[in-house]
């Protein structure tokens, strides 16, 4: 069966929310977003430009005062509210899936996860307060007040603008700080619609403002002058376009970029579990094991049995709950993983496995890739050193722990690392020796929210999650007085 055609009734209408308007039309540039499985095109978005952005800032100012005195314990109750509208909202999951093609089965996790986010940061907005400084040598009384930046850009990405929206936001709205939040085009509906939500339950408007946008919308926001800090999930690229948009103002910023993480799976591991956590980990995720180093005894079985996981795996229609992989985000990002595969052909770097196309048939219309192995990559080639973001995994061989780190650590990456063993004095000495913000030990991606998450080198800097979140979100005051 083909992809049942796109259901666009499911989607909030497309516009700006800023203070408590939302702005449906205007006269600037429109994108047309289209669903990944089929090509529909969904609807012609409205782009935000200078404009938007100005009165989106300008909202965001406007509502700062009142929201950063308001008592912790009522933005505690705010939240929990919100939190509990996600969890009871039937309509969001489908979003997503419209959104950016994830599969149905999976965004009921996404959703929940946005509302544990907003569970745990609410308990911080109630606590956030200050501290007492010792003082010598002469007598007087100093102390801190934590307080918020004041009005904060959030960037998000196509690939996961909700969590992205829950990751940011929570902390930040906990700590007293307004919102402006720019989805990307090809993304524009989840953010819109979680903001709607928060407004039902009682957000002051201009709390959280929504521009979705692309590159133009980016710098406005980034450039202004009003903003004081800019968070931001997406590649480095971009990232370096903003700190140069930045730097007039000098505004602070925060940065979850990509990865190019290791998946290092030695011959003690259960290979069963490898074999699909290889399979289930890679794709359009930022912490995809998209390198796969197999310690030699068991390197040829473990490709054998991912090639043979791939072959299998449920792909189609998004909206089906037995589809486990659905397609990739657009035809330029097909085209664009299509190239690296063919470049890697071409160039003989190492042996296609599997995969390596886009498929036809039924699902001809959509975005649809096989999932791709090469087996035998060196790791300087490209498709080892790159960012695909698509179901391209490059397998390598190691003899020895320290080859692995060597090899796992030679990337200018540092998001997450993966190992797949059952020697418990190993992976501690590894979890050590990895660059990498987060290391998974025999599991796959959860990430308890009160843990945090973020990159070293070029995977970026500041953290998201627990206390490491609220973080980000506040600045010491000092206080000083002679007694
Ligand atoms: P991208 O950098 O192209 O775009 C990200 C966002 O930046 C979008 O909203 C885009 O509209 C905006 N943008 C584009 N140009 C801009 C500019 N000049 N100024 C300001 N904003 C601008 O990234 P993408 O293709 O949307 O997302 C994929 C990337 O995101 C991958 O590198 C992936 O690893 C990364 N990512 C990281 C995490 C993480 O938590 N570390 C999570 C998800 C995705």
């Amino acid at each position: 069966m083909p992809p049942a055609a796109v259901d666009r009734s499911v989607l909030p209408e497309p516009g700006f929310l800023i203070g408590a308007e939302k702005i449906t039309t205007h006269d600037g540039e429109v994108y047309e977003h289209r669903y990944a499985a089929t090509g529909e095109v969904t609807y012609a978005v409205p782009l935000a430009g200078q404009q938007e952005v100005d009165a989106a800032v300008a909202a965001a100012r406007a509502a700062l005062p009142a929201w950063k005195r308001m008592p912790g314990n009522e933005r505690r109750r705010l939240m929990l509210a919100f939190a509990a509208a996600v969890r009871a909202s039937e309509h969001l999951a489908p979003i997503i899936t419209v959104e950016n093609a994830y599969p149905l089965a999976f965004t009921p996790y996404f959703t929940n996860w946005v509302a544990e986010l907003f569970e745990f940061n609410a308990g911080y907005a109630d606590k956030i307060g200050g501290e007492v400084v010792a003082t010598f040598p002469g007598p007087a009384f100093d102390y801190t007040l934590d307080e918020p930046y004041g009005v904060v850009a959030v960037i998000v990405p196509w690939n996961g603008p909700f969590v992205s929206f829950g990751q940011w936001l929570a902390p930040a709205l906990a700590a007293g700080n307004t919102i402006v939040i720019k989805p990307p085009e090809m993304a524009p509906y989840t953010c819109l619609a979680l903001a709607e939500l928060a407004v039902e339950v009682g957000f002051p408007p201009g709390v959280i403002n929504v521009v979705p946008g692309g590159a133009v919308a980016g710098t406005a926001l980034t450039s202004h002058r009003d903003v004081n800090k800019i968070c931001f999930t997406g590649s480095g690229g971009t990232a370096s376009r903003i700190v140069s948009a930045s730097a007039p103002n000098l505004t602070p910023t925060a940065f979850e970029l990509g990865g190019k993480s290791a998946r290092i799976v030695f011959a003690d591991a259960d290979l069963d579990e490898a074999a699909r956590r290889t399979l289930l980990g890679t794709g359009q995720a930022c912490i995809a094991g998209s390198r796969v180093l197999v310690e030699a005894p068991v390197y040829d079985r473990l490709v054998e049995m991912s090639a043979a996981l791939a072959a299998q795996v449920p792909m189609g229609d998004p909206f089906d709950p037995g589809t486990f992989v659905g397609p990739v985000i657009s035809q330029g990002h097909a085209d664009r993983i299509l190239g690296f595969v063919d470049r890697a052909k071409e160039a003989g770097t190492g042996r296609l496995v599997t995969g390596g196309e886009r498929l036809g048939g039924e699902l001809a219309d959509g975005y649809f890739l096989a999932p791709t192995i090469f087996a035998d990559v060196d790791n300087s080639a490209e498709i080892a050193q790159e960012e695909i973001f698509g179901p391209v995994t490059a397998f390598m061989r190691f003899e020895t722990e320290e080859e692995a780190v060597a090899i796992a650590n030679d990337s200018e990456y540092g998001l997450a690392a993966h190992l797949e063993t059952n020697d418990l004095r190993r992976a501690h000495r590894m979890a050590r020796d990895l660059d990498a913000g987060t290391v998974w030990v025999n599991g796959f991606v959860d990430l308890p929210v009160g843990a945090p998450f973020g990159g070293v080198k070029r995977s970026g800097y500041g953290r998201q999650g627990g206390i490491w979140g609220i973080r980000e979100f506040v600045q010491a005051k000092n206080v000083w007085m002679p007694l």
